[in-house]
């Protein structure tokens, strides 16, 4: 029966768009198949990631390739920068920009007409950072 199945496909995407909204981790496909499952316990990785393929296109998530890590899924469509921590592979929305690095948005460089810009911030996130707070010894 087609239309049955066409229904459980949408409840499933919904669940896994849910599922990604809730979290601002920036999940991989296996992190976000491991949440899913505890609501659909038969889903398989490989439906949650057509699915989450299916909704990066629809603009209605994003996927995230934050250089050197996995591809990672992003519940927030809007185009926002990430810090990547160089420790672990966490990635957060980074909400504080340094002051005046973003402002040009050039559309012409060196012959090339510029569609957009990619910049990709990495450091290391608090829980990796022990030099940061020594405990007294
Ligand atoms: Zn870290
Ligand atoms: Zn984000």
């Amino acid at each position: 029966m087609p239309h049955r199945k066409q229904q459980r496909n949408t409840k499933q995407r919904k669940v896994i768009l849910d599922e990604l909204q809730k979290v601002s981790s920036h999940p991989t496909a296996v992190q976000v198949h491991e949440m899913a499952r505890r609501r659909l316990p038969k889903v398989s990785l490989g439906t949650v990631y057509r699915n989450l393929e299916l909704l990066d296109r629809q603009g209605i998530i994003q996927k995230l390739d934050l250089g050197g890590a996995e591809i990672r899924f992003d519940g927030n469509p809007d185009h926002h920068y990430h810090v990547r921590c160089v420790r672990c592979g966490r990635a957060d929305d980074l909400h504080e920009l340094p002051e005046n690095l973003l402002r040009v948005e050039p559309k012409e460089a060196c012959g090339y007409r510029i569609l957009g810009h990619r910049l990709e911030f990495v450091g290391i996130c608090p829980d990796c950072d022990y030099e940061k707070e020594c405990p007294p010894c």
